[in-house]
C-alpha cells in the first residue's frame, strides 16, 4: 500500500511513536531523470540517504547544491544516521564533498580506495572517509534501519543493490545494474534466490525508452544486451585483423572493460599497454586477481597529460608502480602490431603524431553517446583526416529492459517504482504493479 503523506507526519518529534512506525520515502532526484540519485528513506524517527549523485546535465565545474535533506549539509539532526553510496559513479557520489563530516558515510571499501586514488587523475574521483563499509550481503545498521547490500553486476566497480528494511517494511534499491557484465552470475544468483516479501522495488530504468510502454516493448531494446563477453570477443577478433596497433578508448574505471581487453590480448597474443591512471587505480583496488602492473603481457604507456600532472604535483614515486613495465613511443611505434592500447581520448593525438597509430585502428569502448557533440565529433573527424579508422564497441552498464522485467518478475514486489530513467510513465506496460512518484514527494511503503 502506498500513499502520499505529508513531510511533517515524519519530522514532529511529538507523534506517538506508532504513528512513525512503518517506512516513508522521498526521492529527492531520478524520478524523471538518468543521474544525480538521491532518496531519503525515513522510520520511526531515524532518516538514512541512499547516494547523493551529481545531475548528469551538471558541468564538470558546475556547483549543485546538496538536495534539502534535513542535517545533511549542516550535520545539526541527530536523527540522520548516515549516507549510503550505491556505487562510485558521480551521477551516485558527486555531491558527497558537501556532505557534512558529522554524518555517517557508508561504501564499498575498495570503490573508496579507487575514488580516493582517481582524485589525483579526475573530478570523478574523491577521498571519502567512510564509518562502515558495504560487503557482499553482510547486513549494516544504520539508526533504525538494517541495510544489506548485495554485490552487483555493472560497470562501477564495487556496485551494490541496497536492501532496506525498519518498520516491518521492506524496500529493494537497484542502484546501477545489469545482467550482462562480468559479473552476470551475481545477477542470476539473486533472480534465482531473492530476497522476499518485498514491499517496494526502487528500479532503475536507464534502457527504459521515454517514447512509451508499446514502442519499448516492440523494440530491440527488450532484446538481450551486447555483453562484455561479446566485447571481448569483438575486440579478440579485431585483434587479429589488424596489421597495426589497436587503441581502446575507455574509462580508467571501468575494471570490468579492463579484464575484457586484457582477456581479448591474452586470447590475440597481443600486449596490454594501459594508461597511468588505469595501472593506479586498480593497484589501489588491491584484489590480486584483476590486471594490474606485474602481469604478464601489461605495460604502462603515461600519456603527457598525466606526465605533466606527475611533474606538477611533485609526487613522482606514483611512477614507481610501473618502473618496471613502463613503455615510451619508440617501444610503442616498434611493437605496433603486437600491442593495445588502453589509453584517454586525450592520448589520441600524441600516439597518432608519434607513428603509434600507422596500420592501426581506434576503438571507441565508451557510451557512444559521447561522440555526438562537437568533441566527439571533431574527435573522428581527426581520425578520418590521418586515416585512422575508427569503430565503436561498447556494452552497457545497465540492465536491458528484458532482464529489468526478469528482475522484477522474481521480486515480485508489492509495488515498483521507478528511478533513474527517463521513461517514469512507459513502466506501467513493462511491469505489474508500477506507482511512479514525483522528485521531492513523500510516500508511504
Ligand atoms: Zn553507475
Amino acid at each position: 500500500m502506498v500513499s502520499v503523506i505529508d513531510a511533517t507526519d515524519l519530522t514532529d518529534p511529538s507523534l506517538p511513536a506508532g504513528d512513525r512506525d512503518g517506512m516513508q520515502v522521498r526521492i529527492h532526484r531520478g524520478a524523471r531523470e538518468i543521474g544525480g540519485s538521491c532518496v531519503e528513506v525515513a522510520s520511526g524517527g531515524s532518516r538514512i540517504v541512499l547516494d547523493v549523485g551529481k545531475p548528469l546535465w551538471a558541468g564538470w565545474d558546475e556547483f549543485v547544491p546538496l538536495p534539502e535533506v534535513p542535517g545533511l549539509a549542516d550535520g545539526s539532526d541527530t536523527g540522520l544516521a548516515g549516507v549510503v553510496i550505491s556505487h562510485p559513479h558521480l551521477d551516485h557520489f558527486g555531491l558527497i564533498d558537501q556532505v557534512h563530516p558529522k554524518v555517517p558515510i557508508v561504501i564499498g571499501a575498495e570503490a573508496q580506495r579507487m575514488l580516493a586514488e582517481a582524485e589525483f587523475f579526475s573530478q570523478a574521483g574523491a577521498v571519502i572517509d567512510a564509518d562502515q563499509f558495504l560487503a557482499d550481503r553482510v547486513p549494516v545498521r544504520l539508526g533504525a534501519f538494517t541495510v544489506t547490500p548485495f554485490l552487483a553486476d555493472h560497470s562501477g566497480y564495487d556496485s551494490y543493490s541496497l536492501l532496506v528494511e525498519a518498520g516491518g517494511r521492506r524496500l529493494f534499491y537497484t542502484g546501477d545494474f545489469r545482467g550482462h557484465g562480468r559479473k552476470a552470475r551475481l545477477f542470476e544468483k539473486l533472480l534465482g534466490h531473492p530476497p522476499a516479501g518485498i514491499d517496494v522495488l526502487l528500479c532503475e530504468g536507464t534502457h527504459v525508452h521515454p517514447s512509451g510502454a508499446a514502442d519499448a516493448a516492440a523494440a530491440p531494446v527488450t532484446h538481450a544486451a551486447r555483453s562484455e563477453a561479446d566485447v571481448e570477443e569483438s575486440l579478440t577478433a579485431r585483434m587479429a585483423d589488424t596489421a597495426g596497433a589497436v587503441a581502446v578508448i575507455s574509462s580508467a574505471q571501468n575494471i570490468d572493460r579492463l579484464v575484457s581487453v586484457y582477456r581479448a590480448c591474452r586470447r590475440a597474443g597481443r600486449i596490454l599497454v594501459c594508461d597511468l591512471y588505469t595501472a593506479s587505480v586498480v593497484c589501489a583496488i588491491g584484489r590480486a586477481t584483476l590486471p594490474q602492473p606485474g602481469f604478464d603481457g601489461l605495460r604502462v604507456y603515461v600519456p603527457n597529460a598525466q606526465r605533466v600532472r606527475v611533474k606538477r604535483s611533485g609526487q613522482f614515486d606514483r611512477m614507481n608502480l610501473i618502473r618496471a613495465c613502463r613503455v615510451f613511443p619508440e617501444w610503442l611505434v616498434e611493437h605496433a602490431e603486437k600491442i593495445t592500447l588502453l589509453q584517454p581520448q586525450s592520448a589520441v593525438a600524441e600516439l597518432e603524431h608519434a607513428g603509434v597509430l600507422a596500420g592501426g585502428t581506434v576503438v571507441w569502448s565508451l557510451w557512444p553517446g559521447y561522440l555526438e557533440d562537437a568533441g566527439g565529433k571533431r574527435f573522428q573527424a581527426g581520425l578520418a583526416e590521418a586515416g585512422v579508422p575508427f569503430d565503436v564497441d561498447h556494452a552497457s552498464g545497465h540492465a536491458s529492459v528484458r532482464d529489468l522485467q526478469r528482475f522484477a518478475a522474481a521480486l515480485s514486489p508489492g509495488v515498483v517504482v521507478p528511478i533513474h530513467t527517463e521513461g517514469a510513465h512507459a513502466y506501467e506496460g513493462l511491469f505489474d504493479r508500477v506507482a511512479p512518484h514525483e522528485d521531492g514527494e513523500w510516500w508511504e511503503v
